[in-house]
């Protein structure tokens, strides 16, 4: 049973260390630890002693899809961040290419380079294939609307002709057989996209 009068700090550091590396958590699931240990805190008192922690170089905070999220710092080789915006899915990488092209943009801008951390923003691969499937099928819901509004011009066009034929009026009867003909390429040129893509998925 942790005391209350434990200081906020004594508690998220505590808990910080009691993470597995790569984990951040949000300033909400350190309180519901707390309070699962049978602490008492306000979300206020949590942000302050993250606030304090994070100016004493003790943990620091990157950006998700869930919000701020906190880090421990330790003496861990230096990592970026990889995140999901979608799922908020975090990995932590290590490039030197990254690190070099902060050292750069600082002697550039004549600064002494520190250190330079980078928080990539984007979709992972799960969320990028469900977004991927998503296009594919409005796509074939599309192309399907296209192909049945083409049929349904084709039959009328067929009976335009089918009563000028009877009329004698062969001029007129060419050219709509001609706009019958088009239809009906149109009709084909869907229904082949329609089957490659369905094999697509
Ligand atoms: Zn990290
Ligand atoms: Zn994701």
């Amino acid at each position: 049973m942790v005391k209350s009068r434990t200081r906020p700090k004594e508690l998220l550091l505590d808990i910080f260390a009691s993470l597995p590396q790569g984990q951040h958590i949000s300033a909400q699931e350190l309180r519901d630890r707390i309070i699962g240990q049978g602490g008492e805190v306000s979300l206020s008192t949590i942000y302050r002693a993250l606030e304090r922690l994070s100016e004493q170089g003790e943990i620091r905070s990157i950006m998700s899809a869930r919000g701020q999220l906190w880090e421990a710092v330790s003496g861990e080789e230096h990592h970026d961040h990889l995140i999901c915006t979608k799922c908020g899915l975090t990995i932590e990488f290590h490039d030197d290419l990254l690190s070099g092209f902060g050292q750069t943009v600082a002697e550039r801008k004549g600064y002494i380079y520190q250190e330079s951390r980078f928080d990539i923003f984007g979709f992972c691969k799960d969320c990028k294939a469900n977004l991927d499937s998503n296009t594919v099928s409005q796509v074939l819901q599309s192309l399907d609307n296209v192909s049945t509004l083409l049929d349904e011009g084709k039959r009328v066009v067929d009976a335009g002709v089918r009563s000028l034929m009877s009329d004698k009026d062969r001029s007129v009867a060419a050219s709509i057989e001609r706009a019958r003909k088009l239809l009906q390429q149109s009709v084909d040129e869907c229904e082949r996209a329609l089957d490659a893509l369905e094999e697509e998925i």
